[in-house]
């Protein structure tokens, strides 16, 4: 299990980004199917699989948000303030739109979130030594390395994000830590989580 500092800090919640040793949550979770996209759920009473999107914002004490990722960036959101916390899932086509700052609005809109006491913790996922961006992606040769990490930081510092620490550690390189869907040979998935105590 991976923490972040500025999170574990913080008595009221509890958090981790999942290796592939981190062994299952235990209590009520909530997750989704995720599809890559910009939609973010905000959870009061429920709890298992809502259905499809790639964010999860809470308030609720006792309930644990889930991201699986294996290579994509998990990010981990908390606003001490208003004692609201966030999950979100960020592969290349979530940090092109945004997903990250998009909830810090939600955050806000939603909960009153102020961005500047939010903390936020960029997890483990394909670092910039590894990731190339697809033929998709309409870019000159040189250009197609892409570092999620910086970019995500960018995004979540442009909307006024007062704190972000990034693990900077890179799912591809890191075999015996962290499972890869680009590297292959196991398909794990790892499970990153945040959630008020009760
Ligand atoms: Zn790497």
């Amino acid at each position: 299990m991976i923490r972040s500092p500025s999170l574990t800090e913080q008595p009221w919640l509890q958090h981790g980004f999942g290796t592939r040793h981190t062994p299952p949550w235990p209590g009520r979770i909530a997750t989704l199917r995720q599809t890559h996209s910009d939609l973010i759920w905000t959870v009061r009473q429920a709890e298992g699989c809502l259905g499809d999107g790639d964010a999860l914002i809470s308030a609720e004490p006792g309930l644990l948000l889930t991201i699986r990722t294996a290579d994509c960036v998990p990010i981990l959101l908390a606003d001490p303030i208003r004692r609201v916390v966030a999950a979100v899932h960020a592969g290349w086509r979530g940090t092109v739109a945004g997903i990250a700052a998009l909830t810090v609005e939600r955050m806000r809109s939603e909960y009153g979130t102020n961005p500047g006491d939010v903390l936020a913790a960029v997890g483990p996922s394909i670092g910039p030594c590894c990731f190339e961006i697809g033929e998709e992606v309409p870019l000159p040769r040189q250009n197609r390395k892409a570092d999620l990490w910086a970019a995500n930081r960018k995004q979540l510092e442009a909307v006024g994000v007062g704190l972000v620490w990034v693990a900077e550690a890179c799912t591809m390189c890191n075999e015996p830590m962290f499972y890869s869907y680009r590297r292959g040979k196991d398909t794990g998935r790892m499970v990153s989580a945040i959630g008020v105590l009760e």
